[in-house]
């Protein structure tokens, strides 16, 4: 069997039940063959990219990092996150349009590649906040091929002061706001 080897999936979400779908995805992103979720960031609330710029009146992203291990190949990893894309309703239409979920691969293994599906790392990926972000959350000393340390592009990114940590509290039934409610009760005694 192939070794497995280390990724970086970049999920964002700005349609429906928004931290559900990450959540669930992140789950069946690992139960696929060939794939070990190894890490998740949190949640981080930005605003939409439409290719006209920042659209304040679209609906927000929650975006998050996976890092995971895999013994896919690149492409068939790719299609095996755009299966989860689909099977959480993703629908193309416009480019960079609002979505259920998207799934990019933002690092497969340092590997520098292009090709008409599938360019890695992830072309934008160097410049994005609300990837670099997440990313920093899940894997503090993460260097992104050819650009250096995440810490330092997401230091760099024009729209880091955008992506803010989401209060998972918020999420009904979520194992944080269990645990939030019940240290409220404590404070109120
Ligand atoms: P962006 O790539 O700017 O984040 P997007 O995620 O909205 O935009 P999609 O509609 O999800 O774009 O994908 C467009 C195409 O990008 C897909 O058909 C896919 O083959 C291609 N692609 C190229 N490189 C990657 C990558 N590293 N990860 C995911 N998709 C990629
Ligand atoms: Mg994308
Ligand atoms: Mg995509």
């Amino acid at each position: 069997m192939r070794p497995a080897v280390p990724a970086v999936l970049a999920l964002g979400a700005n349609l429906g039940d928004r931290a559900a779908t990450i959540r669930s995805a992140v789950e069946a992103l690992g139960s696929l063959a060939g794939v070990r979720v190894l890490r998740v960031s949190g949640l981080y609330e930005t605003p939409a990219l439409k290719l006209t710029g920042v659209d304040h009146d679209a609906p927000a992203y929650l975006n998050a990092v996976a890092l995971i291990e895999t013994t896919l190949l690149p492409h068939t990893l790719l299609d095996a996150v755009n299966g989860v894309e689909n099977d959480f309703g993703r629908v193309r239409d416009e480019r960079w349009g609002d979505r259920t979920l998207d799934v990019d691969i933002v690092d497969y293994d340092g590997r520098e590649s292009h090709d008409e599906r599938l360019t890695l790392p992830h072309p934008r990926a160097a410049e994005r906040g609300f990837v670099l972000v997440p990313w920093l959350d899940a894997d503090n000393d993460a260097r992104l091929t050819g650009h250096g340390r995440v810490a330092d592009l997401a230091a760099r990114a024009a729209d880091r002061e955008t992506v803010v940590p989401y209060a998972t509290s918020s999420v009904p039934g979520s194992i944080d706001e269990v645990a939030e409610r019940s240290g409220e009760r404590g404070g109120a005694r």
